[in-house]
């Protein structure tokens, strides 16, 4: 059943992927947010995979986690970061679960003896997906956005769901699509045909595009704009120009002055007396674009040729250095590069360093090299989920003595696992869904860097391992200076390690980096990024 209230924004892509379509969707929907509007952003992705938690970064980027525990696209992570509210499961549908939803109804019994297929039955699951959060109540405004570029096999049911969504009396809905305007050098022209095409074939699908937003490298003249509203069947101000910014936080400001937010309320109706109030994302781009101090922080990981498989730590990292006024320079060094010959040259310019998250042998002994610098030269270091096990084996292996000790995870015959797979995973067989996922409980000691951080003693984060510090332990590391300044309050899980006499040495079992926003940078991130820029304030 569709909500009557809520309206929906599809927003779709043409000409190539990789536009920019999920900063287009934030951007509109923090515009929205600004007026008073109630929005949300939901991704549909065109995908087999059920959710991409079993994808390798390298195909799909990171994997983002919600606070109800939903692998889901990073895009989401985007969507959280711009409007500082949370997304959930509901937020990230793909063709993968579409089918598994379907095929489990077909195996209940429940189409009664009728011949399931794409349409209707396929088709009205995208739709009821979509109807999900309007039905909650909470939203004026739901932004869907559609994976994949028009023309594509894998999109059709969902285009052709828009297409029925469009054509029903009750559903108040309109769409966006995202274009690239390319500039040929050698003529000096800007071109438009392959924004005219795309059109074209989302309407041969039976869905005429509402607003057209042009990525472009250089500034699109009026006449140019006009010309394709004239070909696309779009009206004149429903043009909108999308040009290259510095930063992709700029965005919205850009979409402000095109009117891209005023657009659409006008096409549904809807007031636009209100202008957006975004002073204070204003004032963090004033402080992002004029940093009084700089930064090098290494980033040590096994993906780093491709930076969208830690995007949330990129951003929570730029986050916490408009806090500081720093700009924070991202040093990507790769895990399997470094040696215990050549740590002190890869890593001995570096003002702070974070090891990354991850899965597997591939680069962990030159993560563990890394903490093994960072904590002997006292360089402030943040060590996320694997980064913090590899701090713990680090610690084990060159304070404790323990040569052997490993995770089990790499090495499961270690006579010392002082990373060891948790109680309840032992039994556990498929892959998809099954880690530690999402926010859990955390209970902060008194006196330890993470209670200066965030400043009070019971916090919740989100999470995704199977893996976990060995509570047997304990006792000899916390006697050797290695203590758990966080536990889970339930079972005494270890969430946060810290090392006495260090500057700045955290470990944490969670990903703080899902949880850091423009307005609300993460504590841990903050506290990173300022002890590492001590000395370099003047
Ligand atoms: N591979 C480790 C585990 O499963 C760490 C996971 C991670 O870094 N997200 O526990």
């Amino acid at each position: 059943m569709p909500d009557s209230k809520t309206k929906y924004i599809f927003v779709t892509g043409g000409v190539t992927s990789s536009l920019g379509k999920g900063i287009i969707s934030a951007s509109l929907a923090k515009l929205l947010q600004a007026r008073g509007y109630s929005v949300t952003i939901q991704k549909l992705d065109p995908y087999i995979n059920v959710d991409p938690g079993t994808l390798n970064p390298y195909e799909h980027g990171e994997c983002y986690v919600t606070e109800d525990g939903a692998e889901t696209d990073l895009d989401l992570g985007h969507y959280e970061r711009f409007l500082d509210s949370k997304t959930s499961q509901a937020n990230n549908v793909t063709t993968g679960r579409i089918y598994q939803h379907v095929i489990n109804k077909e195996r209940e019994g429940a189409f009664l003896g009728k011949t399931v297929q794409v349409i209707p039955h396929i088709t009205d699951e995208i739709k009821r997906r979509i109807h999900l959060l309007g039905q909650t109540g909470k939203y004026d405004l739901v932004i869907t956005e559609i994976g994949g570029t028009v023309g594509d096999i894998e999109s059709l049911p969902y285009i052709e769901a828009v297409r029925q969504l469009k054509w029903d009396p009750e559903v108040h809905c309109l769409v966006i699509h995202l274009t690239l305007v390319p500039y040929l050098a050698t003529s000096g022209e800007l071109k438009t045909k392959p924004t005219q095409h795309s059109v074209k074939q989302l309407s041969e699908s039976g869905v005429q595009a509402d607003v057209l937003v042009l990525r472009t490298e250089h500034p699109i003249p009026e006449e140019v704009k006009h010309k394709v509203a004239l070909f696309c069947n779009i009206s004149k101000d429903a043009v909108i120009e999308s040009a290259n910014v510095e930063t992709i936080y700029e965005v919205p400001i850009k979409m402000q002055e095109e009117r891209l937010d005023e657009v659409v309320l006008n096409k549904f109706d809807l007031p636009t007396k209100a202008e957006p109030k975004i002073t204070e994302w204003k004032s963090f781009l004033k402080r992002l674009k004029n940093p009084k101090h700089k930064v090098n922080i290494g980033l040590i990981g096994k993906y780093i040729e491709l930076k969208d498989s830690y995007i949330s730590i990129n951003e929570s990292l730029i986050h916490a250095g408009t806090v500081n006024e720093t700009e924070v320079n991202i040093q990507w060094i790769h895990s399997e590069s470094i040696t215990k010959e050549n740590v002190k040259e890869l890593l001995g310019d570096l003002d702070g360093i974070l090891v990354a998250p991850g899965f597997g042998e591939r680069g962990i002994e030159g993560k563990i090299e890394s903490v093994r610098f960072a904590r002997e030269n006292k360089v402030p270091f943040l060590g996320i989920c694997l980064g913090m096990q590899c701090a713990v084996i680090e610690f084990a292996r060159n304070v404790l003595s323990l040569e052997n000790a490993h995770t089990a995870e790499i090495d499961p015959t270690s006579t010392d696992p002082v990373i060891y797979l948790m109680e309840d995973q032992k039994e556990i067989t498929n892959k998809g869904g099954t880690m530690r996922l999402g926010a859990y409980a955390c209970e902060i000691s008194e006196g330890s860097l993470a209670e200066q951080s965030y400043k009070k003693s019971s916090i919740t984060e989100r999470h995704r391992h199977r893996f976990e510090f060995n509570n047997d332990y304990l006792k000899r590391f916390e006697a050797a200076g290695m203590y758990a300044s966080g536990r889970n309050p339930e079972g005494g899980m270890v969430e946060i390690i810290e090392c006495k006499d260090h500057p700045w040495f955290v470990g944490v079992q969670f990903h703080p980096e899902y949880s850091s926003t423009v307005l609300n940078p993460h504590p841990l991130f903050i506290d990173f990024i300022a002890v590492s820029a001590k000395d370099n304030l003047q």
